[in-house]
C-alpha cells in the first residue's frame, strides 16, 4: 500500500523515496514474487508463471507522485520517478514481469481538484492506466471515516465515485473499492453494500472491499479469505513493512501463495485440504488440484494436473 512516491526524498508510512520503492521491487522479484492486480488475486483469475508468488502494489487518493505527466516535445510523457514511471522503468529492465498496480482513484469531484493532481489530465490518465493492463479502483469521493455512514451514505460514496470515475471511460471497470483511512462501517451488517448497491440508479458489484493494513491476505481459495475486509502491507521499512513479510512468508511455515502456473488449476498440498473454500473456487471456474501427502511442492518443481 502505497501514497506518496518522492515527495520529500524521505520514508514516512505516506511517502516512499524512489530509491526505496525501486528496492521494495528488486526485492519482490529477487523473491520470486510475480506482479498482479489486486482484482486478480481476489477474483482468483491468477495467471502467474510455475514457482511464483502474485502480489499486488496498491497506490491510494490519485496523488500526483503516483502518476505525474511530463511535457515534452514529443508530447506528454510519463514521469520516470512517479510510481507508474518506475514500474514501467523496472519491467522494461525485467522483461518476464508485466507492469501491473492497483490506483484506488477520488475522482474529480467537489472534494478533490483532478484524479493524480494535474487540471484536465484526468481522463487521459485513467485512459493510460486501463491501456496498460493497471487496475482502476475506487476510493469513495469526500474521503471520509465510513465508521458511522448509513447505508444510504455507504451507497451514495462508492457508488458515485463508480460513477465519476467509469463515466471517464465506459470500458473502466471497477472490482475493488479501498475504504479511506481504512474506516470501515461500525454496522456490520453494511459491509455487503462496500461491494454491491446502487446510487441514483447507478449500480455497482466489486469482488472486494480493502483495509489499509497491516498484513498478507489470506488465499483466494481459502476459507480465511474475507472479500468484505482484506488487509494490505505498509509500505514501511522494519515491523510490518514490505520486507519484513517478504521474510516472514519465505520462511519455513511461511505458507507462500506459490502458482502451479495454470490460472485454471488451484493447486495445493493435501494436508491443507480443510481449508480450502471448494464452492468459492468452484463457482471461479478453477479446478481442484490436492497433490502429495504431506509438504508444499518445492517452487520451480512442476506439479501435475490431477487425473479426474
Ligand atoms: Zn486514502
Amino acid at each position: 500500500m502505497y501514497h506518496d512516491i518522492g515527495k520529500s526524498g524521505k520514508n514516512t508510512p505516506l511517502d516512499r523515496s524512489v530509491a526505496s520503492f525501486e528496492k521494495d521491487l528488486q526485492l519482490l522479484y529477487d523473491k520470486g514474487f510475480y506482479l498482479v492486480n489486486a482484482a486478480d488475486i481476489v477474483a482468483n483469475r491468477l495467471d502467474v508463471p510455475l514457482g511464483r508468488t502474485p502480489v499486488a502494489i496498491t497506490f491510494d487518493d490519485a496523488r500526483r507522485t503516483q502518476f505525474n505527466l511530463l511535457t515534452t516535445d514529443q508530447g506528454p510523457q510519463v514521469d520516470p520517478n512517479c510510481g507508474l514511471g518506475i514500474i514501467e522503468r523496472f519491467v522494461k529492465a525485467h522483461p518476464d514481469w508485466k507492469v501491473r498496480a492497483t490506483f484506488f482513484i477520488l475522482p474529480k469531484s467537489k472534494a478533490t481538484n483532478e484524479s493524480f493532481g494535474q487540471t484536465g489530465l484526468g481522463k487521459d490518465k485513467i485512459d493510460y492506466l486501463l491501456k496498460s493492463g493497471c487496475e482502476i479502483a475506487n476510493h469513495s469521493i469526500v474521503h471520509k471515516s465510513f465508521a458511522n455512514y448509513t447505508a444510504a451514505q455507504v451507497q451514495q460514496e462508492v457508488g458515485g465515485a463508480d460513477k465519476l470515475i467509469t463515466s471517464l471511460n465506459p470500458k473502466v471497470k471497477i472490482e475493488t473499492i479501498a475504504l479511506p483511512m481504512g474506516k470501515f462501517p461500525k454496522d456490520k451488517t453494511l459491509w455487503p453494500l462496500l461491494i454491491k448497491g446502487e446510487d441514483k440508479g447507478h449500480r455497482y458489484e466489486y469482488q472486494a472491499a480493502f483495509d489499509a493494513a497491516w498484513r498478507p491476505i489470506p488465499s483466494p481459495a481459502s476459507k480465511k479469505f474475507n472479500n468484505l475486509r482484506l488487509e494490505r502491507i505498509n509500505s514501511i521499512d522494519g515491523l510490518n513493512g514490505v520486507r519484513f513479510w517478504v521474510d516472514k512468508l519465505m520462511a519455513p511455515g511461511g505458507e507462500r501463495y506459490i502458482s502451479d502456473g495454470d490460472p485454471k488449476w488451484v493447486s495445493f498440498p493435501k494436508s491443507k485440504e480443510s481449508e480450502l473454500a471448494q464452492d468459492r473456487v468452484l463457482g471461479q471456474g478453477n479446478q481442484i488440484n490436492a497433490y502429495g501427502t504431506s509438504t508444499i511442492q518445492p517452487a520451480g518443481q512442476p506439479i501435475q494436473p490431477a487425473s479426474q
